[in-house]
């Protein structure tokens, strides 16, 4: 997310709507970091999976599909 118009990426405020449980991650509020570092696995970022996966900690696309692949339980 961008802080109110600079068009710079807030760490602050990442780090406040991260729900990543994973403990000590460096990249944690870095969120360009976090997608390019899980999708070279092809995984997806903690944030992007209902809270009772997350705390699993199986980031993989595969999971994912599992999950939304049919279009359920997307968001919003
Ligand atoms: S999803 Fe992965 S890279 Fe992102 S903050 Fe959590 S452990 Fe770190």
């Amino acid at each position: 997310m961008s802080d109110s118009g600079t068009g710079k990426c807030s760490l602050d405020e990442n780090l406040a709507r991260c729900t990543c449980t994973y403990p000590g991650c460096p990249r944690k509020g870095r969120c360009c970091e976090c997608l390019a570092y899980h999708w070279k696995s092809s995984q997806l970022p903690g944030c992007l999976f209902p809270a009772d996966v997350e705390r699993t900690y199986d980031r993989s696309l595969k999971r994912f599909l599992e999950i939304y692949g049919s279009g359920s339980g997307m968001a919003g």
